[in-house]
């Protein structure tokens, strides 16, 4: 087992997963097909000398990232500001108009135009998964392919590439070939990814999924960086300190800048910590529910599980005996009457527990304990509401 981003080999197991989606935002038409919904396990490992967390049974091959693959966070309010937020800071940073900016799985390209709109840059995106008009509209063309070495010759001043990194099984070599493609240039770069620290220290324990195969740190992230023959100038926290945004620049081989992230940078020691800390707060917790499940099972009562998003589908594909458990709520329309891939739970509506009269209401985020037990309350619902706290 090696680490694939310092190929260190003395790698700590943290957890496994044994059967989880490998893509776990998908929700299927009826039981039998999320039932047979592909399945991969999670085996994390934290490498102590780089301070990166990978999934050493990760295989590229389970997941196809295609025209129908949707994740795109552009519809909320707040992703919005934030984007809006970024966009005016690296333009700040870097001076865009009349400049030319590059986008490494760009989507559907909204990032680029919200840029090239404030900035007055030109955009060029890839991404295999872009579904609209070919050529180019307005300042920005986005072409339906991956960014490879060949790009090369298409020039840019700023490479950026948001939420993919931690998609790529290979990270070191794949920012290899972006320098490469650099070439003798001093393009400037933007990469930004989760912020594994913060997951660490929330107990995320729900958060981790499939398609992330990768688990950056600020110190891995660095260093992934600076390996392959970039000026690291900044990593930042962002969006509450739920990412990290690496600034940085091709360095000319002659300035390369050491190897290692400066020490003060690094807290390699804490992260060990917190990796232990985090695997202790899995194991009670995967316990605790486990035992409430089958206490529930035993005397013939069942439970709901609050939000079909990844932390709902995780928690269950995550346990052995999830008999008791009922359904899926969820308040958005479009995940209602639809199945959970792996165990095969149907997602209802709120409305719908007046007919099913849960005993209890498993609540994975306790910012929305009271919001929810409010709207029990107002659908008649008289159910126990547990809520995932820290052990
Ligand atoms: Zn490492």
């Amino acid at each position: 087992m090696i680490c694939p981003v310092c190929a260190g080999t003395d790698l700590i197991h943290c957890l496994t997963i044994p059967r989880v989606p490998v893509l776990c935002n998908v929700l299927f038409p009826d039981r039998e097909s999320a039932r047979a919904a592909p399945t991969g396990t999670l085996d994390l490992r934290f490498c102590p000398g780089c301070g990166h967390l990978h999934n050493a049974a990760f295989d590229p091959k389970t997941l196809a990232y295609s025209a129908d693959y949707e994740n795109s966070l552009h519809h909320s309010p707040r992703f919005q500001d934030y984007t809006q937020t970024l966009a005016a800071a690296l333009h700040a940073r870097h001076r865009l108009d009349g400049k030319r900016v590059a986008e490494i799985a760009s989507g559907q390209g909204d990032f680029l135009r919200e840029l090239a709109e404030i900035s007055g840059c030109h955009g060029i995106g890839f991404d295999p998964a872009y579904r609209g008009p070919a050529g180019e509209h307005g300042r920005v063309e986005v072409i339906p392919e991956p960014y490879s070495d060949h790009q090369a010759r298409r020039e840019a001043d700023l490479i950026l590439c948001r939420h993919a990194l931690e998609h790529i099984a290979q990270p070191a070599a794949f920012v290899r070939m972006v320098r490469r493609a650099i070439g003798d240039r001093s393009t400037a770069v933007y990469f930004e990814v989760p912020d594994a620290r913060f997951t660490l220290r929330d107990l995320g324990v729900w958060d981790l999924i499939y398609e992330h195969c990768g688990y950056f740190t600020r110190e891995s992230l660095t260093r992934v960086f600076r390996e392959a023959g970039f000026r690291v100038d900044a990593v930042e926290g962002a969006f509450g300190g739920q990412f990290l945004g690496l600034h940085g620049r091709a360095a000319s081989p002659r300035s390369q800048a050491p190897h290692l992230a400066s020490p003060e940078d690094q807290d390699l020691a804490g992260l060990g910590e917190l990796v232990r800390a985090f695997r202790r707060a899995y194991a009670s917790k995967v316990a605790h529910w486990e035992s409430e499940l089958s206490e529930l099972a035993r005397s013939g009562r069942q439970a709901v599980v609050w939000g079909a998003g990844s932390k709902g589908v995780s928690l269950v594909n995550t346990l052995t005996d999830f008999g008791a458990i009922a359904a899926l709520v969820d308040i958005n329309p479009v995940k209602q009457g639809r199945f959970v891939p792996g165990t095969g739970h149907p997602v209802v509506a709120p409305a719908d527990l007046a007919a099913i009269r849960p005993d209890r209401v498993l609540v994975l985020n306790p910012q929305y304990r009271d919001e929810i037990a409010a709207q029990l309350q107002g659908l008649g619902v008289r159910a126990e509401v547990l809520v995932d706290e820290a052990p």
